[in-house]
């Protein structure tokens, strides 16, 4: 997959204006856009075409979106962004336990579709690289083989767990887990009424990390949902200089 090839993308949304309206932004972002109005019509397309990334309403006639993601997911780990009524919590957290990546609430700005758009292709993208041993954030450093985590230089200590909840939310800046996702992935269990557990872990990790959750410089509580990892601001000019610097090596 070439940065310089024309990313295709399926939109699956049964209000035609807003089809209409984000396949034009799209398109002229540079992206080619497939549109269709229905679930059913979405898996057609889904099995006659290849498609970087599906743009996916929950609230379909015929075959509901969640049915859609649910049946790509049996056979494709391609990139999908949920499109999901405002105030509808329920839903974005079954979108991403279904394993929808991101979810945008109506109404949303164009703007703020593409960028999601991008953010998602990129990420597709790195994971498709090997993956790098050490996160360098700037003031957080995280190197992965050699298990050590430092803030301003100083080491922090954390457990096994607390390491893996970091790793796994810093590895994709931006993604939002939800609590289950995270169970499986730090803990290890695939059932229901551990998500708590998380939050204690979390609690733990912000304040080793010096992380206030009222004012976070990396982890966010993302109500209702889950948690993100962020890279500051003023970070992120150093982040991707590195990044460059890693490629041009
Ligand atoms: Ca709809």
């Amino acid at each position: 997959m070439s940065n310089a090839e024309v990313k295709k993308i399926l939109l699956v949304e049964d209000e035609k204006t807003i089809r209409d309206a984000v396949a034009a932004y799209l398109e002229r972002e540079g992206y080619w856009v497939r549109g269709v109005g229905d679930g059913q019509s979405a898996l057609e397309e889904f099995e006659k075409h290849t498609f970087d990334m599906i743009i996916l309403d929950l609230m379909l006639p015929k075959l509901s979106g969640e049915r859609v993601c649910r049946a790509v997911r049996d056979t494709s780990d391609v990139p999908i962004i949920m499109l999901t009524a405002k105030g509808e919590v329920e839903d974005r957290i079954i979108g991403l336990e279904l394993g929808a990546d991101d979810y945008l609430i109506k109404p949303f700005s164009p703007r703020e579709l593409v960028a999601r758009v991008r953010a998602l292709l990129r990420r597709a993208h790195a994971a498709e690289e090997p993956q790098p041993e050490v996160f360098d954030f700037g003031r957080l450093v995280i190197d992965i083989s050699g298990h050590k985590v430092t803030v301003d230089g100083k080491e922090v200590d954390l457990t096994a767990s607390e390491f893996k909840l970091l790793i796994t939310l810093a590895r994709y800046p931006g993604r939002v887990y939800t609590r289950m996702e995270l169970v499986e992935k730090v803990l290890g269990y695939d059932f229901e009424g551990y998500e708590r557990t998380i939050d204690s872990h979390v609690k733990n990790l912000r304040a080793k990390l010096g992380d206030d959750p009222k004012n976070p410089i990396w982890l966010y509580t993302v109500h209702g949902v889950g948690y993100r990892f962020e890279v500051p601001a003023e970070d992120q000019a150093y982040v991707e200089a590195q990044k460059k610097a890693k490629q041009n090596a």
